[in-house]
């Protein structure tokens, strides 16, 4: 838990609307679902829950990847369920969402990197709501990510007329490239950037990524990275403070000014992102369902 008597006074949680957020609880445990909001400890939980989002984790709640900033749980994942996907449209449809978030941990030991339940999510999703906003923020299928391209995007342009044929690609970079040795053990940036262009160019995709900022980066490094996300595609981009979320986890080396945030923020505008959210609690999924500057429907 974060210590938050050191914080700088920018760094403040949202408890919300009590009621809403017991509902949105009872959606995501009653189902047995997971959701990042608690398994990263995100601080903008009672917040996003009280205002009837959430960010779900598909594909259980162990991660075969241990990154240094985060706390979901590592080692050898059991959990896969293949009715997963209809209990997530099930929950999503008992919350009445309008827009959702799904992510997934990584999941290096199964053959398709889980883009099966990805698809087949999408798939059951649209099925309930044929214009339900849905956005993907996916892992870096290591080793398969020509087939779980194809395996989503299948899916996608296949659904039956009327229903909506758009989706947004996340992927997180998180940070630097000088950083990943530290903070992303068994990644590469170059190898997350190959993805999000292969993401971007699928029609009626929008790809979008994500910085964590306060591990110790430049601010000539970030805007490499930003360059770098636009040459790649990218049109959406969101950049947050890093908090730690347990003492196992990386230290945060700065606090970063709200102020330095805004400066972010012009900067990824001027580089001709469509959507850009920056600020200390901003997370990637934060607000994810604003409009804002979509460049196609
Ligand atoms: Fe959940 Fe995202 Fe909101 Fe955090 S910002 S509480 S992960 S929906
Ligand atoms: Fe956390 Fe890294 Fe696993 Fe993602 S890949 S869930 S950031 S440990």
């Amino acid at each position: 838990i974060p210590n938050t008597a050191r914080m700088p006074i920018w760094i403040r949680q949202n408890l919300g609307n009590d009621v809403l957020y017991g509902k949105t609880g009872e959606a995501v445990h009653g189902n047995r679902l997971h959701t990042v909001c608690e398994e990263a400890r995100c601080p903008n939980r009672g917040e996003c829950w009280s205002r009837g989002t959430a960010t779900f984790m598909l594909l259980g709640d162990t991660c075969t990847r241990a990154c240094g900033f985060c706390s979901v749980k590592t080692g050898k994942p059991a959990w896969f369920d293949a009715d997963e996907p209809r209990r997530v449209a099930e929950a999503v449809m008992a919350l009445r969402l309008q827009y959702i978030v799904l992510t997934s941990v990584n999941r290096d030991d199964l053959p398709d990197g889980g883009a099966a339940i990805f698809s087949e999510t999408l798939k059951q999703l649209r099925l309930s709501d044929a214009q339900i906003g849905v956005e993907y923020l996916t892992p870096d299928f290591r080793a398969c990510q020509d087939e779980a391209v194809a395996t989503i995007i299948n899916t996608l342009t296949n659904l039956p007329a009327g229903t909506r044929r758009d989706l947004v690609w996340g992927h997180n970079v998180e940070t630097v490239p000088r950083l990943y040795k530290t903070a992303r053990k068994g990644s590469q940036y170059a190898r997350s950037l190959t993805l999000l262009n292969k993401a971007a160019q699928q029609p009626g995709v929008e790809a979008k990524s994500a910085l964590m900022l306060g591990l110790g980066e430049t601010r000539t490094e970030v805007l490499g990275v930003l360059q770098d996300l636009r040459d790649a595609g990218v049109v959406r981009v969101s950049l947050g403070q890093y908090l730690r979320p347990s003492l196992d986890n990386l230290p945060v080396v700065e606090y970063i000014h709200p102020d330095m945030f805004a400066e972010y923020e012009n900067d990824a505008r001027a580089l001709g992102f469509a959507w850009v959210k920056a600020g200390p609690l901003v997370r990637s999924s934060y607000y994810a369902e604003q409009q804002q500057g979509r460049s196609h429907a």
